[in-house]
Formats: C-alpha cells, structure tokens, sequence
C-alpha cells in the first residue's frame, strides 16, 4: 500500500479509506478537462472471443489472426503480439493443450481470464515478469469480493467454474475456495474493454482504476486506449476532490441505475443523482424517461398514476389517460418485440427495419418524447439503415435521439459526443456539408475531452472536420 501510495504521489493523486464507502481516490491538485488522471495496463485481459469473431489476445485486432497451433484457443495477429504473450501464453497454452479437444474449446473468456490470473501472479513471484507498484498480486488482493452478500446460486456457479480452473492448472494443494472469492472480485472489479467508439472488445482488471469509484454524476470517465485504460477528467476537478466514474449506463430513472449498480456491483449508490430519490424532480425525471406520453401530441407533460388507480394524468395539462388504453397498445408492443430480432443477421435488414419501425411507431404513441426505450429502438433503426446504407433515413433517426442524449447523458459524455460525431458522417455522405461542420465541431468538442487528443480514432476525427471545412468554404465560395 505505502508503495502504491508513492506511485501515486507522482501523479498527484492518493487512495483514503472512507468510513462505509471503503477505499477512495482522490486529487492532490486541481485536474482540468480532459486532462489524463490515471492509466494503467491490466493485470490480466482476454478478448471476448466467440465463434463468431476472434480477437488477437495482444491487442484486440480482429484482422490478421492466427491461431496458436499447439492450443488452438488463442488468436495473434502478428508475431510481435505474440511474442510479447508469450512468457505468460507459454504456459497456459500447456495447460489448456491437456484438456480434451472439446472440453478446450468450451473454455469461456472468464475461465481464461482467472487462468491467466494465476499464471501471471506465479510467473511475478518467481520474477519471470517484473512487479511494479502498480502492478502486482498484493493489488488484485486487496480488491473488494462482496461475497457475504452473493446469492446461493451464483456462488454455487463460482465453486463450479473455480474447479475448472483447478482442473485446467492442475496445482497441488490449490485452494478453491479461493479461486472461487476471486471470481466474485472479478464480476465487481474486471472492466469491459472497449474500442474509441464504446463497442465491446474483451475483458480486464486493472487493480488500481478499480479503486475509482462509481458516481451516476461523475467527473471523470474511463475509456480505452487499445488494452490500456485511461481515466480523463470531463470537467474541473479541484485538489482533494473524489475522482468518480460511472460504471453502469447512466441512460435510466434512478430505480434502474440503483437495480443495475446492486445487481452487478452489489452496492447502493448514494450520489448526489441518486439520493434525490422519491423528491419530486426525481419522481419527474423518472416519468419523462420510463413513462408514458401526454394524450395531447403537443403536449410534452409527464404523466403520474391517478390516485384511484384507473390511468395515468398529465401534469401539464390535466388529461387521463385510460389503463385499458395503455394496457391494448403495450400488449401490441409485446407481441411486436417478440418477433424483433435480437441481433440482425445481415440477410434481415429489410425485415429488421420494417419490425422496429413499427415499433417505433407504437412507441411513440405509449411513450413521453424523451423515453429511453424509444431512443433505444430508434439507436437500432440508425445502426441498421447505416448497414442499408440509407443515409437520409439513418440521419433522421440520428437526429430525433440528439435531445435525449442531451438530457440522459448530461456535460461531457462520450456518447454524446459520438452521436454528433454519427450525424456529422451521415451529414457529410449526403452533401449537407454546412450541417457536417457544425456536428463535427459539438463532436470534437465533447470527444477531445473524454477520449483526449492523440488517439488514431481522434486524428481521423480532426481529418474529417478539416475537410468538411475546406468542402463547405469551396461551396460557400463557388456559391458568391
Ligand atoms: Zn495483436
Ligand atoms: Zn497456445
Ligand atoms: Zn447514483
Ligand atoms: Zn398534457
């Protein structure tokens, strides 16, 4: 600890433990936006390799790969990557290539990831890899498991998987309780990694980011450089602040997040979002984004449940809105998301699209204008007309989620900055050069920030806008 202390001393920064909130870490002089506060290489990372796409383990490419020949479980893209596995591959690749063909092939990325946990952890004690101050054993030790608190059925799944593991590693006298504690620590403290655009790509732990804590209002945010996790600042953070991110999508009433954050992280978060809970904004804020639209199309009021139970009125304008009502078109809905597709194999984005749009549309009549399922469906649509290449519908669909974006993902958030950075392409493909401009600009200035400067992501970003720039300058000129 007083090792990790000094490491972070260097970069102005220091771990306390708060009374019922555990360890925290905090600013020893002020940060500005999109200054880089932490980053870190995970201990351990496996890509989310599935039979239907592979990842290098290195690096997360997924062009280029070769299988290693003795296991046939992990992918490389070059022999650069795999060299620079090797010292640690070398012996799960002997681990795994023990196992019987089939039993390899089912080894799930989890099972891998504590596999590699242990290897890396010997390979440190024995000094075959370098131990640092901010990374080493002692680190993944002191994180949190919350297994007092874990159901019986999810500890009964950790002992199975955990004697997997023992069966893979084959170690006299390992301890499988153990390994079982440790597969809670990983479900509360293992990062998904994602590329610059927040798709998924794998899984890791990074022992010193999981001491930041979580805030659905945070001041920071944690994104990915290739494996390497990076913590910016999205807006001032003075000296001796809490450095906060969000681990949850903070896109939700204050009941979902506080679901989705004891769910998974098995905490009740108390941010300054969170404990406004059942105030009248709180209560408000909830309806607008889970409940359900004014009868009046335009009326933008939200509407509560009436006192006798029978409908639900406007606090706008006073209208009822029958159950029976909202009862027939929320069945409706049902059975329509019964048959939309979960994911959309290629050959259906035809059909794909006619299903959500109906959905959209029935949608739009149950819900308030800034409800989070309809933005949802409408994200699908976009994703799927850009398949289709249908730029001025995709466009369209960009465009209506802007202002809820706008609202759910308040300040400096990525997603936001992406969904400008969306419309701007989709601007840009269909000649609205003048548009294209002002939507790369909001791009930059959100994305600068939360995913700083020198990414190759970014420079593609400053490329687009310096171009549609000369474009528009081109037009406006040859326009006089
Ligand atoms: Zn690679
Ligand atoms: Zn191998
Ligand atoms: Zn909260
Ligand atoms: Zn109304």
């Amino acid at each position: 600890m007083e090792e990790l202390q000094r490491a972070l001393e260097d970069r102005s920064l220091t771990v306390s433990n708060v009374p019922e909130k555990g360890r925290c870490l905090f600013t020893t002089r002020d940060f500005s936006p999109g200054e880089v506060i932490i980053s870190q290489e995970p201990y351990v990372s496996v890509p989310n390799n599935s039979s239907a796409e592979s990842r290098c383990d290195a690096c997360f490419e997924s062009s280029n790969l070769k299988k290693c020949s003795a296991c046939q479980v992990v992918y490389y893209c070059s022999n650069s990557c795999q060299k620079s596995e090797w010292k640690l591959h070398r012996l799960e690749c002997e681990a795994l290539s023990k196992l019987h063909k089939e039993r390899r092939m089912a080894v799930t990325p989890s099972i891998r990831l504590m596999i590699k946990l242990y290897l890396r952890t010997k390979l440190q004690t024995e000094r075959v890899i370098p131990a640092s101050a901010m990374d080493n054993y002692k680190l993944v030790e002191a994180l949190v498991a919350h297994m007092s608190e874990i159901d019986e059925k999810q500890l009964v799944l950790y002992a199975q998987m955990a004697n997997l593991v023992s069966l893979i590693l084959q170690w006299p006298g390992i301890n499988i309780k153990e390994i079982a504690e440790n597969f809670s620590k990983l479900a509360c403290n293992a990062h998904t990694i994602c590329d610059s655009e927040l798709r998924p790509l794998g899984t890791g732990l990074y022992p010193v980011i999981s001491i930041v804590n979580h805030s659905c209002l945070p001041n920071s945010v944690l994104l990915f450089e290739g494996r390497s996790a990076v913590v910016h600042a999205v807006q001032h953070i003075p000296k001796g602040a809490e450095v906060l991110i969000s681990y949850i999508e903070t896109a939700g009433s204050t009941l979902t997040r506080q679901k989705a954050l004891k769910e998974q992280y098995l905490f009740t978060c108390t941010c300054p979002r969170c404990s406004k809970v059942g105030k009248y904004n709180d209560i408000q804020e909830s309806a607008v984004l889970e409940g359900y639209r004014c009868k009046d199309n335009g009326c933008i009021g939200f509407l509560l449940r009436e006192s006798d139970g029978n409908g639900f009125i406007c606090q706008q304008c006073g209208l009822v809105r029958s159950k029976e009502e909202i009862k027939q078109i929320a069945s409706e809905l049902k059975s329509l998301s019964d048959k939309a597709p979960i994911s959309t194999p290629s050959h259906n984005y035809q059909e794909s699209v006619s299903v959500y749009r109906a959905i959209e549309t029935l949608q739009r009549k149950l819900y308030h204008p800034f409800s989070i399922s309809l933005m949802q469906t409408r994200e699908k649509l976009l994703k799927i007309l850009m398949e289709l290449e249908d730029w001025s519908e995709a466009l369209a669909y960009c465009r209506l989620t802007i202002p809820v974006y706008q609202r759910v993902y308040p300040g400096c958030h990525p997603l936001l900055g992406l969904q400008y950075y969306t419309c701007g392409k989709l601007e840009w493909l269909l000649g609205d050069t003048e548009n294209a401009v002002k939507s790369l600009i909001k791009a930059v200035d959100i994305l600068q920030i939360t995913h700083g400067t020198s990414t190759p992501f970014m420079k593609d970003l400053f490329v687009r806008l310096e171009e549609a720039r000369a474009e528009a300058s081109y037009k406006f000129s040859s326009e006089e």
